[in-house]
């Protein structure tokens, strides 16, 4: 069995952002030279998260106005931010969109479902963060 390891760093503009990474989670597939396999793609930090839904830009701002209800950025909400941090809010939003996804390795391709893409989603942004690839598979 062949294994394959890469991070990829994220510095967004945005405290909260999405960002689309299925190309460079397929150029992974690629340098890896597995044919057939599992691709597990993590976040490696507690406020960000990686999930799979729709590439489409009305969902993203979706997502976010309905995270911004549930956990409102507001620091005095969140007896976490009684450490001194203000991001509270960051760590509830990234539990509810998720850690990590699994994509099956077919034919050396990510074998997703026809609107399935893969998004980084950050929550406490502004600053280097980075995502985990793990490959293994032949
Ligand atoms: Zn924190």
């Amino acid at each position: 069995m062949k294994s394959y390891r890469k991070e990829l760093w994220f510095c967004t503009k945005n405290r909260v952002d999405f960002i689309h990474i299925t190309e460079e989670v397929q150029r992974a597939v690629v340098e890896s030279g597995i044919r057939e396999g599992l691709c597990l793609v993590n976040a490696m930090h507690i406020t960000a998260s990686v999930f799979i839904n729709d590439n489409e830009p009305g969902l993203h701002e979706d997502y976010k106005e309905w995270l911004e209800k549930l956990a409102p950025y507001t620091p005095s909400l969140y007896r976490h931010n009684h450490t001194g941090e203000d991001n509270g809010d960051a760590h509830l939003k990234r539990q509810v969109m998720g850690r990590e996804v699994v994509v099956a390795i077919t034919n050396g391709q990510l074998d997703l479902g026809p609107w399935e893409r893969i998004f980084y989603g950050e929550f406490d942004g502004m600053r280097r963060k980075r995502v985990l690839i793990k490959i293994i598979g032949e």
